[in-house]
């Protein structure tokens, strides 16, 4: 396989592990880098197989190894290329007059068959094969960003239609102002102002602010849970903790850790208030729990203290023996 095969293959399979794959992907990986990158590759590939074409015509006369090999001083000697029966022949030519160049002749064909043999003319690709590969390259690149322009469109939080994002975020403006003990308003960030790729964050808020900012993504999954009773596992746990989180900010809570132990707490109350039963949301807030243990590197302040647990400081029901 050539190097802008293997490119486009593993293109191909990122985009689809993007559009079909877990979340995760979608939110860690911002898929202009991967086009650009993509891009950037087949332009190199083309500029280098242009540099490849480019290059002189191969030398026709006998080179320096055959000269060593038949016998002739390449130094002194011209060569004098001569065609006889349709056959090409190169003879040493030291200025022989014309008898002599014909004994030199007949003297050739008698001898080395090997002298008598074509010139070795290489297989030139044609110039324009590197841009009509470039061509197909941007192609690629071209189909696979429609596809996901489509997906996206169809399937996305801007696919739903305008009265549609405002009634669930009027909601769920209701439910975070029910948590922070004070009206707030939740934003959708279409634009990707606040939040998304460039911030790695899932949302955004001002601690002990108004507003509060989540992604597309995340807005999509609380849509899902309150209007279509749709369950996406860990993709709709993570959705409410990040509204219940966002939502925590804006009732005054500024440590990080803290505030998404509170998260997980209020976090079975929100979900089952947008749907779920009072197992099932409890189930899936301990299980952000335990992902939130395994917290290492960059998001490490993310990770809830040590007395977040049932009967701790952090213990927001410290009368019950569930938690959270
Ligand atoms: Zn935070």
């Amino acid at each position: 396989m050539s190097p802008a095969t293997i490119v486009r293959v593993a293109l191909v399979v990122f985009v689809l592990a993007w559009i079909f794959g877990p979340y995760e992907l979608r939110s860690a990986v911002p898929v202009l880098i991967v086009f650009l990158i993509a891009l950037g590759l087949e332009l190199n590939f083309l500029i280098s197989a242009l540099r490849g074409t480019s290059a002189p015509r191969p030398d026709r006369k006998p080179q320096e190894i055959d000269r060593a090999r038949y016998g002739y001083d390449g130094e002194t000697d011209d060569l004098v290329l001569v065609r006889r029966h349709g056959e090409e022949v190169w003879i040493s030519y030291s200025g022989e007059s014309a008898e002599e160049i014909e004994e030199l002749i007949a003297e050739t064909e008698n001898s080395p068959a090997e002298l008598a043999e074509p010139a070795f003319e290489p297989d030139r690709p044609s110039a324009l094969a590197p841009v009509r590969q470039f061509l197909v390259g941007l192609g690629v690149i071209g189909a696979l960003g429609l596809a996901i322009w489509f997906v996206e469109n169809r399937t996305g939080w801007d696919a739903l239609g305008g009265s549609t994002r405002l009634e669930a975020v009027e909601r769920f403006s209701e439910e975070a102002s029910r948590v922070a003990e004070k009206p707030v308003e939740i934003y959708c960030d279409e634009s990707r102002d606040f939040v998304g790729a460039v911030q790695h964050a899932d949302g955004v808020a001002e601690v002990g602010g108004e507003r509060a900012y989540l992604t597309p993504e995340i807005c999509l999954d609380l849509y899902r849970l309150a209007f279509d009773d749709e369950v996406r596992g860990s993709q709709t746990a993570r959705a409410i903790a990040v509204l219940a989180h966002e939502t925590w900010h804006l009732r005054g809570v500024g440590d990080e850790g803290t505030t998404e132990c509170y998260a997980l707490q209020s976090g079975v109350e929100i979900g089952g208030r947008l749907g779920l039963s009072d197992e099932t949301a409890r189930q899936l807030m301990r299980q952000q729990l335990a992902e939130n243990a395994l917290r290492t590197g960059g998001s490490v302040e993310y990770r809830v203290p040590p007395e977040c647990r049932d009967g701790g400081s952090l213990d927001l029901d410290a009368g019950s023996a569930r938690f959270p």
